[in-house]
């Protein structure tokens, strides 16, 4: 029998995961706050490595999680990380077995990990409206979420603004 983390996802079913979630953990308009108030919330640590392991997620099997983030990445990178792993973790865990994710490659997890992080740091309708506002501006739209530039041309793109 499939287990829960065997699940499949649809784009839809991961925007309504993350939309949830957003709406109960983000108050204020800086994602960093919501993103603390989740690891917060699910006994979780976020912790800085200065070698290896970096960007990773590990579920320590005590209902705790570690979300390890690398030294040298700038804060708006590691928003996206951050949100990144924590997709890992409500997608593709049951939140107790141990378990690490890695950031290894283009498999299909990776690929719902980056949808469940968009999601949640810039949601689809939300976005589409503020990018109307400032003239499909990357650089300001990507200001007003809190985000980089990259990862808002990406959604940019995904949402057929550019
Ligand atoms: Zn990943």
């Amino acid at each position: 029998m499939p287990t829960l983390t065997d699940r499949q996802y649809s784009k839809k079913n991961i925007a309504d995961i993350a939309s949830k979630i957003r709406q109960e953990y983000f108050s204020t308009e800086n994602p960093m706050d919501g993103l603390l108030n989740i690891i917060k919330s699910n006994r979780g640590i976020l912790e800085v490595s200065f070698g290896v392991p970096k960007e990773t997620l590990r579920i320590r099997g005590d209902e705790s999680f570690v979300i390890t983030i690398p030294a040298n990445t700038s804060p708006l990178r590691d928003v996206f990380t951050i949100a990144h792993e924590l997709g890992h973790y409500y997608l593709h865990s049951d939140q107790r077995t141990p378990e690490s994710f890695n950031r290894d490659g283009t498999n299909q997890r990776e690929t719902e990990a980056n949808w469940f992080a968009a999601e949640l740091l810039m949601p689809a309708e939300k976005f589409k409206k503020t990018a109307e506002e400032l003239q499909n501006d990357p650089q300001k739209i990507a200001a007003k979420f809190g985000v980089s530039g990259a990862a808002a041309r990406v959604r940019m793109s995904v949402l057929g603004l550019i």
